[in-house]
Order: structure tokens, then C-alpha cells, then sequence
């Protein structure tokens, strides 16, 4: 569902080193676009190869937004296999069935693991994961300038980023993306409908699950 763009003229190695360029920029191995959910997925690996990661997201703290209330199947999987699933299914609300209801008849039962939580929070956790904290840079990229060894980022603090491979992972905003020649193809339009609703049970007691 999400969308991972790498933005790169060269599949030279990413290696850069002090010297590598004029001072100014900061100069990093890869620039990834976005702090989401997925920020600590990239970087333990790559921290072990020794890479230096720029982790650059416009927002300091998530906004509340109906969106990703599940983790599961595969998510799953990955997150267990990179030690990280335990930071998220603390504060998540596990459960292993999903009824599919339709004009009052079940018409389909899955079971799987998977955990409820809200995308704020969900963020929140993943960037206390990141390996490197230092990685983090809260701002806004407002370019991407392309060349052959290194590719320059401008961002909104007048701050500059040169890595040699960025990868653009901004969600709907299509802004850089196509700014690079790179074009959405839409699939089929208006795929979904998604709605959300509070639900308690009418004695006023709990649920035998955590909220
Ligand atoms: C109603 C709804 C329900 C969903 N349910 C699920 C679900 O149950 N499970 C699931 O896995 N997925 C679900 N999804 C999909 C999920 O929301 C997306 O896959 C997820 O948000 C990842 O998207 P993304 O990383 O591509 O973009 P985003 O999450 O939007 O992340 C993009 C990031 O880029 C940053 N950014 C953008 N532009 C710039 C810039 N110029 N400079 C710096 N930073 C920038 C933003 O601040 C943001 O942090 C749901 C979506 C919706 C709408």
C-alpha cells in the first residue's frame, strides 16, 4: 500500500566520505524522504553497513489521522523477523479474527494475528525505534537536485542534504516526485471507501479486551 520511490543517477556505491565534497551540505550515504511508520525498518540494517542515513520528515509529531488501524499478515512477519514487533504490540490491542458482516449475515471469517493502533502513535514508536536518533532531521525538503555522484536536497530551513542514493517514500504528496519526472498511474480511481465508528456495549460494563 505504501509507496517507495529511489531517486539515484548512479548505481555507483553509496560510500561518501569527509572529504567528498564543499562544505556546506550535510553529507549522508542515503537521504530517505519520510519518518513514517517504517522509519526504523531501514536504518539497522543500513546503520550496519556502516551508511550514514538522513531520515528527514517534515512533521515533528504524527497528527491524529483516520488511517493504518492494523498491523497484520505479513507486517507481521517482517516486524517479529527484525525484533521490533514487541515495541509495537505493547501498546497495540491484539486479536486473531476479522468477520466480514454483510446485511446482517457473516460472510467470511479470517484469522491471523493482527494488532489494532492508531497511526499517530504508531509513528511515534517507530522513530523511538530508529537506530541513530541523530538521523532524524525534522524539516521539510522542498527539492531534490539530481546529478551523476550526488543528489542535493534544499529543505525550508535553508539547510542543505547531498547523499549519493535518496529514497522519496512521501506518501500522496506528489510535489518532488514529479518535480523528478516520476508520474503516479492510477490504477483504478476512487478504489475505497473508509469509514470508522466508537463502539461500547449498552450495559456500560468493558469489553473483555483492552480498548
Ligand atoms: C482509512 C485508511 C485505512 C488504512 N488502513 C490500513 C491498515 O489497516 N493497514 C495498513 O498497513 N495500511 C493501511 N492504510 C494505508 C496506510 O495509511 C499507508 O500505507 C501508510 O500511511 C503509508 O503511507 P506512506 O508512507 O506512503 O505515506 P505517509 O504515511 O503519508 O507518509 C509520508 C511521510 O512523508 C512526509 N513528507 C511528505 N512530503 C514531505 C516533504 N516534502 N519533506 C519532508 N517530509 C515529507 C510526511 O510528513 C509523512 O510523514 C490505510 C489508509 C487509509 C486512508
Amino acid at each position: 500500500m505504501s509507496q517507495v520511490l529511489a531517486c539515484a543517477k548512479t548505481n555507483a556505491n553509496l560510500t561518501v566520505g569527509a572529504g567528498d565534497g564543499p562544505p556546506g551540505p550535510s553529507w549522508r550515504n542515503v537521504a530517505i524522504v519520510a519518518a513514517d511508520w517504517r522509519a526504523p525498518l531501514q536504518p539497522p540494517s543500513s546503520t550496519r553497513a556502516g551508511y550514514k542515513i538522513a531520515l528527514i520528515d517534515k512533521r515533528a509529531v504524527y497528527p491524529e489521522e483516520f488511517r493504518v488501524e492494523k498491523l497484520g499478515g505479513q507486517q507481521v512477519d517482517i516486524l517479529r523477523r527484525l525484533g521490533l514487533l514487541d515495541a509495537f504490540a505493547r501498546e497495540a490491542c491484539s486479536f486473531d479474527t476479522v468477520l466480514n458482516i454483510r446485511r446482517g449475515k457473516v460472510v467470511d471469517v479470517s484469522r491471523s494475528l493482527s494488532y489494532g493502533l492508531h497511526y499517530g502513535p504508531m509513528v511515534a514508536i517507530a522513530r523511538r525505534l530508529i537506530a541513530d536518533p541523530s538521523s532524524l532531521i525534522v524539516d521539510q525538503v522542498l527539492n531534490v537536485t539530481p546529478s551523476e555522484g550526488l543528489q542535493r536536497l534544499t529543505l525550508a530551513s535553508g539547510n542543505q542534504v547531498a547523499a549519493r542514493l535518496v529514497i522519496l517514500a512521501t506518501g500522496m504528496a506528489g510535489a518532488i516526485p514529479y518535480s523528478l519526472g516520476i508520474k503516479r498511474r492510477v490504477i483504478v480511481e476512487r478504489h475505497s471507501l473508509a469509514f470508522g465508528f466508537t463502539i461500547a456495549p449498552a450495559d456500560g460494563t468493558g469489553f473483555a479486551f483492552p480498548p
